[in-house]
């Protein structure tokens, strides 16, 4: 998976801001934030779309929802609250085909989101 970005960064090909790594997630800042805290927080391997997941990634998600909730609470909007997004396929705005959560905080959010 050469050709994909997130791998890049994952690899450390691709300069990212990261602010938290283990053997299975890397969180890192978004290149273009739409809020005051704008991480992206993806498996370190290859999964392209929400559709694509196995059973067998059930915990990595787990995982990941665990990895937002710790950066929450270090990034300081834990309290006033955030919101996680996962954009799957071209109509919700998915741009980058390797599987990643938003993790948005420090402003207010509309709802429904545009
Ligand atoms: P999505 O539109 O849901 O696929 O989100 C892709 C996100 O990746 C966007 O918010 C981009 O700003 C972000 N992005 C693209 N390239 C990079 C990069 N090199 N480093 C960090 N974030 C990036
Ligand atoms: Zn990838």
């Amino acid at each position: 998976m050469s050709e994909c970005l997130f791998c890049g960064i994952v690899e450390g090909k691709i300069k990212g801001e990261i602010v938290y790594r283990d053997d299975s997630i890397v969180a890192f800042k978004d290149i273009h934030p739409r809020a005051p805290v704008h991480i992206l927080i993806i498996p370190a391997k290859h999964i392209s779309t929400l559709l694509d997941l196995q059973n067998e990634d059930n915990g990595l998600v787990g995982e990941i929802f665990s990895v937002a909730n710790r950066l929450a609470k270090e990034q300081g909007i834990s309290t006033d609250g955030f919101r996680v997004v996962a954009n799957c396929g071209a109509a919700a705005g998915q741009t980058v085909f390797h599987i990643h959560f938003h993790l948005l905080g420090g402003r207010n959010f509309s709802w429904p989101p545009g």
